[in-house]
C-alpha cells in the first residue's frame, strides 16, 4: 500500500449538487463506504484529485415499502441489508448475499451502490503499485498487454460483488440519475462484457436506488459462493438461486445467476424446460452443467479456471438440490 495520496473531498446533501461537481469535476470518482476505493486509491490504481462522497445524500439511505413491491436507496449499508427483516422474509438470497461480503466491519460501511457498481477483478490488477509496475502494468491500467490472454485486446477480469446475482434472480430494477436527468431500468442492464468497462453509466451518472418487484416477493432463494478464507473474501464463484415450486412440487418459477466467473454478472439461460416438471436427479445434472457452460472463469485469480467452474456447477447443483427438498 502507499501512503494516502491528496484528494479533494467533497460531500453534497443531494444528487443534483453529486452530478453537478461531478459534472464539473471529469476525473472525480464517486464514493460511498469507500471499502474499495479507498484500497484503490492506495494501491495507486485510481488516481482521483477528487472524490465525492454520496453518503450524506439523505434520500439514497432508506429501505422503504412501496406498492410495487422495496426499494433499497444505493446508500443502505450491506449490515442494513443482511439484518432487514422484509429483505430476510420476501427476498432471503439478497440478505444472505449482504451477510456474505467481505466480514462485519465491510458490511458495517460497504453499501448497496458500491457493491452494485465494484470495479472487476483480476490477480493483475488488485496489486500494489510496485508489483503492477514491475510487470509493466496491464491492459486495464497503463500497460498495453493482458497478462491473462497476451495475444488479446480484451480485459477479462471478473465482477466479484456479491449483490448482484442475488438482485438478478429477483429482477431487480435500478434508478440511474445523471445530468440529462433520471431513467429506471433493468439491473443486468448497468452491466455490459468488458473488464475495463464494465458498467454502462454514462459521464456523471449514479445508482440511486434499487426496486425489488412485489410479484416475486416471498419465492424462495438461496446465496452461496466458494471463497479462499471463509471469514473474509471476495468470491472464487458466487450462485444465487430463486426456486418457486407449485401442485405436485413441479417447478413454477426457477433463475439462477453467477458472479466472479465472468466480467459481468451472468444469468443462467436455457432453464425453461424445467417449468412444470419436478426436479430429479437428471434435471440437477443439467443444472449444473448449463451453469458449468456459461461460466467462464479466467487465469484472473490464484485459483485455476477449471477449478472454479467446477465448483460454480456443483453449488448451483446444491443450492437447486436444497430449494427443491
Ligand atoms: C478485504 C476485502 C474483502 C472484500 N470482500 C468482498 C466480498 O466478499 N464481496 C464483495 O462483493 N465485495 C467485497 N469487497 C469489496 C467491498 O468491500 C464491497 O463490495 C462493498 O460493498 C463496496 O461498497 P462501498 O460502499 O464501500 O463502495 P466504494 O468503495 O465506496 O465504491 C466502490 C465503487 O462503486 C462506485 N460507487 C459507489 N456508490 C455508487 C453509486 N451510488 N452510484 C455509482 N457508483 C457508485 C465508486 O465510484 C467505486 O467505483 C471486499 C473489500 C476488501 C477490502
Ligand atoms: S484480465 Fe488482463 S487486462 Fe484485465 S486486469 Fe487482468 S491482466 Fe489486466
Amino acid at each position: 500500500m502507499e501512503f494516502m495520496p491528496n484528494f479533494k473531498l467533497y460531500r453534497p446533501d443531494n444528487v443534483d449538487d453529486a452530478i453537478k461537481i461531478k459534472t464539473e469535476h471529469a476525473e472525480a470518482r464517486y464514493v460511498a463506504g469507500g471499502t474499495d476505493m479507498i484500497v484503490n486509491v492506495r494501491r495507486g490504481i485510481e488516481q482521483p484529485q477528487s472524490l465525492v462522497d454520496l453518503t450524506s445524500i439523505s434520500n439514497m439511505n432508506d429501505i422503504t415499502e412501496v406498492d410495487d413491491g422495496l426499494q433499497i436507496g444505493a446508500n443502505v449499508t450491506l449490515r442494513n441489508v443482511r439484518e432487514n427483516q422484509i429483505i430476510q422474509q420476501n427476498y432471503p438470497c439478497i440478505a444472505e448475499a449482504a451477510g456474505s461480503v467481505a466480514g462485519p466491519t465491510h458490511q458495517q460501511y460497504g453499501t448497496v451502490g458500491g457493491n452494485l457498481c465494484l470495479d472487476t477483478r483480476c490477480l493483475f490488477y488488485n496489486q500494489s503499485e510496485w508489483w503492477r509496475q514491475s510487470n509493466d502494468y496491464c491492459l486495464k491500467e497503463r500497460g498495453d498487454t493482458c497478462h491473462v490472454a497476451p495475444s488479446g485486446k480484451r480485459c477479462f477480469a471478473a465482477f466479484s460483488g456479491d449483490l448482484a446475482p442475488s438482485m438478478l434472480v429477483y429482477e431487480a430494477e435500478i434508478n440511474v440519475v445523471g445530468p440529462s436527468g433520471s431513467r429506471r431500468i433493468p439491473l443486468l442492464e448497468l452491466y455490459r462484457d468488458d473488464g475495463m468497462a464494465h458498467l454502462t453509466l454514462g459521464p456523471g451518472e449514479l445508482v440511486e436506488r434499487v426496486h425489488l418487484p412485489m410479484a416475486l416477493a416471498g419465492d424462495p432463494s438461496r446465496y452461496e459462493k466458494a471463497r479462499i478464507r471463509g471469514s473474509i473474501d471476495f468470491p472464487l464463484a458466487g450462485v444465487a438461486i430463486r426456486l418457486r415450486k407449485g401442485k405436485g412440487n413441479a417447478v413454477e418459477d426457477v433463475a439462477i445467476a453467477l458472479t466472479a466467473v465472468n466480467p459481468y454478472p451472468k444469468i443462467i439461460s436455457g432453464l425453461q424446460g424445467l417449468i412444470d416438471g419436478n426436479l430429479g436427479e437428471d434435471e440437477l445434472d443439467f443444472i449444473r452443467d448449463a451453469v458449468r457452460k456459461q461460466s467462464k472463469p479466467m487465469r484472473t485469480t490464484t485459483v485455476a479456471p477449471w477449478y472454479r467452474r467446477r465448483v460454480v456447477g456443483a453449488l448451483a447443483r446444491r443450492l437447486a438440490a436444497e430449494l427443491s427438498a
